[in-house]
């Protein structure tokens, strides 16, 4: 065929094109792509940089072209809203079995759901980010933020994410002081009252401390990564609970007590100093085993009635040595359920470096005397 006797592409009427902008809410709907359309890269001047690509081209001797060509060339549901990269790879004949038909329109149906969802949330559904990692084990843990970007649905996040990075900081002191920081900065100082989601990849102390400085006084949702699922989602499935074991009465004259709390795994009696010992622990400790946001609301008002007991049968004088073989969002509910006016002194216990028993890292919560 020479080129005189090509067909002209069919010009799309302006309705048709103004319902495909606001479907695709001006952004690339090849999965994955998201560009925005109506901006300049480089002088961020409004700019159209959209192109329309046909999902089954507009002749039937073209990319996914058939007998229905003619009819789909100017029909809404056969065209996409791509920026150029992806509109040349629709539009080229070399990638149509990569690309076929189904598969496009699906890109096109999940896109345009998803615009429509989004925009469909009120305003109060805005949610600030909160991403806190150190070294653990000395690896730097990596935390994708796509990943966290589903999981806070149905909110949707303010602004860039606000990063708490500790992986340059070796020790406990250091680590606190720079947490303590940029909560001061940002989040405690902040009047709007906004909702925050946090995701933490750290080291056990330091969930504990940014959930105690937080307390109440910021309206938080917790996260937690899942291994086998490898995302951020929390699941709805059916899980298990948890148990508080306490001492028997004749011991209550201590003043000292140990507080075990075993999710994860178990804590061998043997490497905790010989006080006596509360625990509160999965049914069956693993690390699967936080599933649900329900455990850990469950987690939390257990936890909240055995410290009031300890506090009640010790005296609020008394000193809680805390153990932990739990997850991040575990150690971010403990630091937030402490009542800073109330609860006797918590003193953290970890296995520092390579000694086998637990050592006092560090106090997290003073009781202050009036
Ligand atoms: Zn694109």
């Amino acid at each position: 065929m020479d080129k005189s006797s090509k067909p002209k592409r069919p010009s799309i009427p302006e309705p048709v094109k103004r319902e495909l902008w606001i479907k695709s809410g001006g952004r690339c709907e090849f999965r994955g792509c998201n560009k925005y359309l109506y901006m300049d890269g480089v002088t961020k001047q409004p700019r159209n940089l959209s192109n329309i690509a046909h999902i089954v081209s507009w002749t039937s001797n073209g990319p996914r072209g058939n007998k229905d060509s003619e009819k789909l060339a100017t029909d809404i549901s056969n065209l996409m809203l791509t920026c150029a990269e992806h509109n040349h790879l629709i539009d080229d004949d070399k990638y149509v079995d990569e690309y076929p038909i189904e598969l496009l329109q699906r890109y096109k149906r999940e896109h345009e759901e998803r615009i429509f969802r989004v925009t469909g949330m009120g305003q109060n559904y805005g949610a600030r980010i909160v991403k806190m990692w150190s070294q653990i084990q000395n690896q730097i843990p990596q935390m994708s933020d796509k990943d966290i970007g589903e999981a806070i649905h149905p909110y949707y996040p303010l602004e860039e994410p606000l990063n708490i990075d500790l992986t340059q900081l070796e020790d406990v002191m250091a680590a606190t002081k720079q947490i303590k920081k940029i909560v001061d900065l940002h989040m405690l100082s902040d009047k709007k009252q906004e909702r925050y989601c946090i995701f933490i990849m750290a080291k056990i102390p330091y969930a504990c401390y940014l959930g105690y400085i937080l307390g109440n006084k910021v309206k938080s949702n917790t996260f937690q990564y899942f291994r086998d699922s490898q995302n951020w989602k929390w699941k709805d499935t059916e899980a298990g609970h948890f148990c508080t074991i306490q001492p028997d009465n004749e011991n209550m004259m201590n003043s000292e007590v140990n507080l075990l709390v075993e999710v994860s795994g178990k804590i061998d009696l043997k490497l905790v100093p010989s006080n006596i010992c509360y625990h509160i622990q999965a049914d069956v400790p693993g690390f699967l085993f936080i599933q649900s946001l329900k455990q850990v609301i469950e987690f939390q008002i257990k936890f909240r009635e055995l410290l009031s007991t300890i506090r009640e049968k010790h005296g609020e004088d008394s000193k809680i040595n805390l153990f932990l073989a739990i997850p991040n969002p575990i150690a971010f509910e403990i630091g937030r359920t402490i009542m800073k006016n109330i609860d006797p002194t918590i003193i953290l216990y970890d296995k520092v470096a390579d000694k086998v028993n637990y050592e006092q890292i560090m106090v997290l919560h003073e009781r202050i005397r009036e």
